[in-house]
């Protein structure tokens, strides 16, 4: 599905050159589930932004269904995220004086979807993940679990092919965690790819397999989790 060839993204800071990815080769195949792990500073958020079409390369290849992005201007890049790839972030990014329904029936609003259909479809996504008692609690009227839930509905209601998570349980309790780890098990096992960062070594244990990130640069020998010190 995705397919990173020599990829190197550089930020410049006054007279520095910052190099977050150093020639990063990597392939993600159709119904993967990765976890990208590493200590903090080694470029994981860059490379899932990268990964997910919110930012350009410096240089190397991105190839999105055999297709190369560099060459998409900046409005066909996000319809084309728009269609293919949903996101759920750390901090769940819901809004928060609208409703979870709302929220999940927001991208629809885009997408131009009457509102009888974007909210019984933002029902049916909310339901899929164990919420049709909480349509109409707002934000903060949910627990994090609970919100992290909203937000992957919300990522699910333009049925992308692939959900990209960045560090989706970096916020929760464990047993809330290892719920949103129960749920992207079965939307992986349904046939979505899944790309997530995460911190913890037993979350991404619960993957297909781990790729190691070090200062730009990206390991997937998979023995290196058991090394790995946050
Ligand atoms: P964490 O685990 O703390 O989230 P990370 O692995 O996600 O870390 P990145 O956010 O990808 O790390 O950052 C990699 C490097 O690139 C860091 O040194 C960071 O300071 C730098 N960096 C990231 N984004 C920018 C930016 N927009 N401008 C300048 N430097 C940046
Ligand atoms: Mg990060």
């Amino acid at each position: 599905v995705i397919v990173l060839e020599d990829i190197v993204k550089q930020f410049t800071m006054g007279d520095t050159i910052l190099q977050a990815l150093d020639h990063v080769n990597f392939s993600v195949e159709e119904g993967d589930f990765v976890a990208i792990m590493g200590p903090s500073g080694s470029g994981k958020s860059t490379m899932m932004n990268i990964l997910g079409c919110l930012d350009r390369p410096t240089s190397g290849k991105y190839y999105l269904d055999g297709k190369e992005v560099a060459g998409l201007s900046d409005d066909e890049l996000a319809r084309t995220r728009n269609a293919k790839i949903g996101f759920v972030f750390q901090n769940f990014n819901l809004l928060s004086k609208i409703s979870a329904q709302q929220n999940v029936a927001l991208p629809l609003v885009y997408a131009g979807v009457s509102e009888e259909e974007r909210m019984e479809r933002a029902r049916i996504a909310l339901r899929d993940v164990g919420l049709e008692d909480r349509l109409d609690h707002k934000p903060n009227e949910l627990s994090g679990g609970q919100r992290q839930r909203v937000a992957i509905a919300r990522a699910l209601i333009n049925n992308p092919a692939i959900v990209m998570a960045d560090e989706p349980t970096g916020n929760l309790d464990t047993k809330s965690s290892y719920e949103i780890m129960d749920i992207f098990k079965k939307l992986n096992a349904m046939g979505k790819t899944i790309v997530m960062v995460t911190h913890e070594p037993d979350i991404g244990q619960q993957t297909k397999r781990i790729l190691v990130m070090r200062d730009g640069h990206l390991n997937s020998d998979e023995r290196l989790v058991h090394d790995y010190v946050q």
